[in-house]
């Protein structure tokens, strides 16, 4: 359907006399000085493939005041937002094969700021999941979707393995399956800290923690699988619903009272989307879960670490779930650091790149962007004179030391909010 023809042409607009009140000519004349935009050429079939699918309804809304433009991470590397996106789709481009489906990080700050509500946390993964099924997904994405499918976990390792980082933390880490009995914590350690050389870093910090806190934790060790949040978030619905169907089995076998999780996009998945797969327990992000210990974990904070710190604010704690003071309250129990807040933060906190698939698809971003999310962000820390890089998500470590690296910010040093409170509990 092509819009607008219900409008009447220029060529028929019948010029009218000039009305002229108290020597102002206000018979609009002026207005017809210019050539009209010709707006009834524009084809929405486009616009519609995406409107009618459910969940991508609110692509239609959209009145363009690019409120969500000045806030798209992607648009400050590349040439991206709603607005943008919405345009494109009225002037022929098919979201369903553009390279655009697959930039959006679902960090929701465009919604954040949307007058119409139009929502991409609900549009991409729509769309996506329609090119997931012809198999147009580009080829790293493909690959995490399959590692995930064939292993329970993005990074391709044995399902095996899952709980060996666990052998140097240097400190009891329960099995849930081999303490048969309650507990108080059942921690979901996630996917990143179990594998990745720098998430397990954090995990065996999270360990020691739990530990020197008297904390009654277990955790699931090769019984725990990806939580499946991100992979659905790219379209791999699928994915997510066996995944889900599996942990919540899992979860379904022990006593516990309540869950903490290292990850926002777990905490994401079991506090929002669980649930609508029958999960009912109690998460806590494990910052929140040590605030409320703080009044402990504070005497044992005694080694001083005398740097700038800037945090950067996960999306999927800080704008999906509103926790924004924790980690801060973490990191200013930490005698000697010097917090300081980089201009994007909190509720305009910059994006990572990570989310919604991101953090598979960096080649494909790098193709379609000036630079990483990852690289403008390490960027502003630096330019905002930070020496460390605070984080709280496992995505993020990685990330954001492979930034630095990248854009010869190598003096950066990227630690987890796990690392810097293990690093001053050490005498
Ligand atoms: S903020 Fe919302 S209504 Fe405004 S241009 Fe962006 S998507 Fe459209
Ligand atoms: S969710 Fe984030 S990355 Fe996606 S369009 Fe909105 S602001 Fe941009």
């Amino acid at each position: 359907m092509a819009v607008g023809l219900d409008k009447v042409r220029p060529d028929k607009v019948t010029e009218e006399k000039h009305l002229v009140v108290e020597g102002m000519d206000i018979s609009g004349h002026w207005n017809r000085m210019f050539e009209q935009r010709v707006i009834w050429d524009y084809d929405v079939d486009n616009l519609e493939k995406v409107t009618n699918l459910p969940g991508g309804e609110s692509l239609g809304w959209c009145y363009g005041c690019a409120k969500c433009t000045a806030v798209c991470p992607i648009d400050i590397v590349g040439d991206y937002s709603p607005r943008k996106i919405h345009r494109k789709t009225q002037i022929g481009v098919d979201l369903f094969t553009s390279s655009d489906l697959w930039l959006c990080t679902t960090c929701m700050n465009c919604l954040r700021v949307c007058p119409k509500e139009v929502n991409m946390i609900q549009i991409m993964p729509a769309v996506r999941e329609q090119a997931v099924l012809t198999g147009a997904v580009p080829p790293e994405l493909q690959k995490a979707f399959e590692d995930t499918a064939k292993h329970g976990n993005p990074l391709g390792q044995p399902q095996r393995k899952r709980a060996d980082w666990a052998k140097a933390a240097g400190v009891p880490v329960p099995i849930m399956k081999d303490l048969k009995r309650a507990v108080d914590i059942l921690w979901y350690v996630g996917s990143y800290p179990a594998y990745h050389p720098r998430g397990m870093d954090a995990a065996r910090a999270a360990a020691r923690i739990f530990n020197a806190l008297g904390i009654d934790f277990g955790i699931l060790g090769i019984e725990e699988k990806d939580d499946g949040d991100s992979q659905r978030l790219a379209g791999e619905k699928g994915l997510f619903e066996m995944l889900a169907e599996q942990n919540i089995a899992a979860f379904g076998k022990y006593e516990f009272n309540r869950m903490v999780v290292t990850g926002p996009h777990e905490f994401n998945a079991f506090k929002n989307e669980y649930p609508k797969y029958g999960a009912d327990f109690k998460v806590a992000h494990y910052t929140r879960f040590l605030v409320e210990h703080l009044d402990k974990l504070r005497p044992m904070l005694k080694k001083p670490i005398n740097l700038k710190v800037t945090f950067h604010d996960p999306c999927y704690l800080g704008r999906h779930n509103g926790e924004y003071e924790a980690p801060r309250e973490l990191l200013r129990a930490i005698p000697g650091i010097e917090l300081v807040e980089m201009g994007r933060c909190r509720e305009n906190g910059y994006c990572c790149g990570g989310g919604g698939g991101g953090m598979w698809l960096d080649s494909f971003t790098k193709e379609h962007t000036t630079m990483r999310l990852s690289e403008r962000r390490v960027r502003e820390a630096a330019e905002y004179g930070a020496e460390v890089l605070a984080v709280c998500c496992p995505f993020e470590v990685s990330r954001f030391e492979d930034a630095a690296k990248s854009t010869g910010n190598d003096k950066l040093i990227v630690r987890d909010i796990l690392e810097l409170l293990d690093e001053s509990m050490k005498e």
